[in-house]
């Protein structure tokens, strides 16, 4: 089920351009707009959910963090390594309210304490 006023739900149906770095039947991976680092690239399930606290079936959050190796593979940054998240309203500051992975890499990252 997609939703017609969200912004995902537009790029999972091509009617809002993006760079497709891998795509199935369940999940498109694209570009993110606003890069934070050198690869960094989304994972969307093609149907629509809030975030991952939204009742996400299991195997919709198989493809979706199924695709994480392939996208990393596809961006060469397995060896060195990556990051994944996944934002879940406001303290995480989630901006699109259509569940997303983010796959972060290409440099040295922190520890990732979030309170640094
Ligand atoms: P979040 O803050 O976790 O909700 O992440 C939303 C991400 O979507 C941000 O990193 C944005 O840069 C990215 N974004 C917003 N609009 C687009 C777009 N049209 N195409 C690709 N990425 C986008
Ligand atoms: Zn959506």
């Amino acid at each position: 089920m997609q939703k017609d006023d969200c912004l995902f739900c537009k790029i999972a149906k091509g009617e809002i351009p993006s760079t497709v770095v891998y795509e199935d039947e369940a999940v498109l991976a694209f570009e993110d707009i606003n890069p934070m680092m050198p690869v960094h690239t989304l994972i969307i399930p093609k149907d629509h959910y809030d975030n991952i606290a939204d009742n996400v079936p299991a195997d919709t959050l198989g493809a979706v963090f199924g695709a994480v190796q392939k996208v990393a593979e596809i961006k060469g940054v397995v060896a060195d390594g990556f990051r994944t998240l996944a934002n879940t309203n406001d303290h995480s500051c989630q901006t699109v309210h259509h569940l997303h992975v983010h796959v972060l890499g290409g440099a040295q990252m922190n520890d990732g304490n979030p309170s640094k």
